[in-house]
């Protein structure tokens, strides 16, 4: 772009540059040309015309005074005529050599000797006296006014030449003007142009810089200055005040990567737009003096610019999260979502800006923890929670290379039969030998977006697993593979899940998919549709930790699921609370009369078994038959089992 803009003004600088030399040249020539001629008019054609014009008086004159001599006989008047025949002379000379044509300038000559000649004799009879000839003095006289006319007309026609001379110069010198006239005005033409193109170019140069500048200051969607901006504007006022009356607001869109992996990265982009738009009206009607920066895709950063007291950021944090109970349209389609908000306040600044901003996100994920569509102000013993939220993180990135995942399987049992009929894939980290539970770090993985990776590991070890075992000689099990809400919504997740089936041929009703009760309750025009995409492969489909989320029975009815798995928390507590007992009686009945199996977690008695098999629960998962168990040990489990039971059969 810039290339070709020099480009474009070095061409358009060199065909001024040619351009003003042609001119240059041609106008320096006609402007010679007109010069010359107007030199050869001053100096040349009009000296002779005023001599010409003089000899034609000249001449009159001395005519004239002939006649006066013949009538009145004053010699002395004629004594002081007599030398205009030498003037005339002189002239008729003079103008002679202006004639290219010598026969004329000859007769001129000529005519003006005849004239004198006759003026002489005239004179010389004059003088007889009493004797003179009047007749012969008319001659003379006659003669000579003769001579004399055919001078004045001669010259006249000499006049007229010239004068047709200067015509005809003065003709070529205005052609000559109007040559010019053009020349130049052709060329300021091209000047002005060029000048205008220069100036366009410059202007779009500095449309273009302007445009950076907006691009590197200002976020595209929402038109609001972006971090840069920020940062450049906290570090004049931390380095301008000792002590800022500051207080801010970090506010984060709650899961939007899993809208925009439901609804698509367009929708997403226009969702962030009338959220922005949103979070600015809703601030301008309840806060004065703030400043509003889009900080980076789903996050904005408010400073307020004077001291605000814990109830008023409270309030204010209140009416932002009131964002969840608004309807947005966007495009006909009708959406809700609901945002995260960390507050640090005056106090607990920092005069350094990274060290600002850690306790800015640190207080944002404790609301992000929390569950989202809260806010948290931030404290001190945040930071230590925080600190090891990252440092969770950033190990688990490198866990898959680093080989330091392993799944284990637990055994869901027949409740009738207690004979194994499946497991549970269960993932386990141990990093660098300390064991870390799924709890801690798959929301972490699943906040920093890392479970895509992980879970597509999972899924691919699940089934690998079952193929090895298959070789082994294991009774073909179905296993169960944990699902999160990103991994599910991902686009092509039906046809990942496809290709990992073929690639270890494994018969797609080996495989159930668990998917929490609460990712499921996100958008479930949708959720219904990846299902229906999945149960086309074949696979099947649980609900788990059924009763933790807020879904009823008759929602999850519009699922096409084929297992319920009962939370944990229920069965616990069957026996302790007459409500969690009846809760669970309810569900198994429920859900059995929606054509669903059921399966109790966390099963840890023989009580609670015996009550579950009564109510005619499905299969049971828990410690009271199996804990998770690494791979060999649960195809030891199987085998042992399935020995016992061949015993038993031939006993
Ligand atoms: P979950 O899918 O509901 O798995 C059952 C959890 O209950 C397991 O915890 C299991 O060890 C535990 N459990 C089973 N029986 C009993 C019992 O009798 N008593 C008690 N106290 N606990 C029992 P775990 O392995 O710690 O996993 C916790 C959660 O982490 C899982 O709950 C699941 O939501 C998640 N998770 C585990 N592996 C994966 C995975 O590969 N992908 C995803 N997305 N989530 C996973
Ligand atoms: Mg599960
Ligand atoms: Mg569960």
């Amino acid at each position: 772009m810039k290339h070709q803009v020099i480009t474009k003004l070095i061409a358009s600088f060199i065909t001024v540059v040619i351009l003003v030399g042609a001119v240059t040249y041609i106008s320096s020539n006609s402007v010679k040309r007109v010069s010359a001629k107007a030199d050869q008019l001053i100096k040349v054609e009009i000296p002779q015309l005023n001599q010409i014009t003089n000899t034609q008086n000249l001449m009159a004159a001395t005519a004239n005074h002939l006649l006066q001599y013949y009538a009145t006989f004053d010699r002395a008047n004629h004594i002081n005529n007599v030398p205009n025949f030498a003037r005339l002379q002189h002239n008729i000379q003079n103008i002679s050599a202006i004639h290219q044509d010598h026969e004329v300038s000859r007769k001129l000559e000529q005519s003006l000797q005849v004239f004198i000649d006759r003026a002489n004799r005239l004179d010389a009879e004059m003088q007889l006296e009493e004797d003179r000839d009047w007749d012969v003095l008319r001659t003379h006289l006659y003669a000579a006014q003769a001579q004399s006319n055919l001078i004045l007309g001669q010259l006249d026609i000499t006049k007229k030449q010239i004068a047709e001379r200067v015509k005809q110069g003065s003709v070529s010198t205005q052609y000559e003007v109007h040559q010019l006239n053009y020349l130049q005005l052709g060329f300021s033409v091209v000047v002005l142009v060029t000048a205008l193109f220069i100036l366009f170019n410059l202007h779009s140069r500095i449309k273009d810089k302007a445009e950076l500048y907006k691009r590197a200051y200002y976020n595209g969607l929402s038109g609001l200055p972006n971090r840069k901006y920020f940062e450049e504007h906290i570090h004049q006022i931390l380095s301008h005040q000792q002590s800022p009356d500051l207080a801010m607001m970090m506010i984060n869109l709650d899961r939007f990567s899993l809208i925009t992996s439901s609804i698509g990265y367009f929708f997403g982009d226009r969702l962030v737009h009338s959220v922005s738009q949103w979070l600015i009206a809703t601030l301008r009607q309840h806060a004065s003096s703030f400043d509003i920066y889009h900080f980076s895709g789903t996050s904005w950063l408010v400073m307020f610019k004077h001291a605000q007291t814990e109830a008023t950021l409270a309030q204010l944090a209140e009416q932002l999260n009131l964002i969840s109970s608004v309807t947005l349209t966007i495009d006909d389609r009708e959406m809700t979502c609901s945002c995260s908000i960390g507050i640090v306040q005056q106090h607990a600044l920092t005069q350094e800006r990274e060290a600002l901003l850690r306790c800015l996100d640190t207080a944002l994920r404790e609301a992000q923890q929390a569950g989202g569509n809260c806010y948290r102000f931030y404290q001190p013993s945040m930071s230590a929670v925080a600190k090891h939220w990252i440092e969770t993180e950033q190990a688990l990135r490198s866990a898959i290379e680093k080989h330091q995942f392993q799944l284990y399987y637990q055994p869901k049992v027949n409740t009738q039969t207690r004979l194994i009929q499946s497991s549970e894939a269960l993932l386990r980290w141990s990093k660098e030998g300390v064991f870390i539970s799924p709890a801690v770090f798959i929301p972490i993985a699943e906040k920093s977006n890392l479970i895509l990776n992980i879970g597509r590991w999972v899924l691919t070890e699940a089934c690998s697993q079952w193929a090895r075992w298959r070789a082994e000689g294991l009774p073909a099990m179905p296993i169960a593979v944990n699902i999160s809400a990103q991994q599910f919504q991902e686009v092509d997740f039906p046809r990942q899940v496809q290709a990992t089936l073929q690639r270890f041929g494994m018969p797609a009703n080996m495989l159930e998919l668990e998917i929490t009760e609460e990712a499921a309750a996100h958008d479930p025009k949708r959720v219904v549709q990846i299902m229906e995409d999945l149960k086309s492969i074949g696979v099947t489909l649980a609900i788990d930790d059924f009763g933790t989320g807020y879904s009823s029975l008759s929602h999850l009815s519009n699922f096409p699921v084929d297992v319920l798995k009962i939370d944990r928390a229920f069965i616990q507590h069957m026996h302790h609370s007459s409500t969690d007992a009846s809760i669970v009686r309810l569900v198994v009945q429920l859900a059995k009369g929606l054509n669903f199996k059921v399966v109790a977690e966390g099963v840890e008695t023989e009580t609670q078994y015996q009550q579950l098999k009564l109510w005619d629960c499905n299969l049971i998962q828990g410690f009271l038959f199996s804990q998770p168990l690494p791979a060999p040990q649960f195809a030891s489990l199987v085998m042992e089992e399935r020995q016992r039971q061949h015993v038993n059969q031939v006993a």
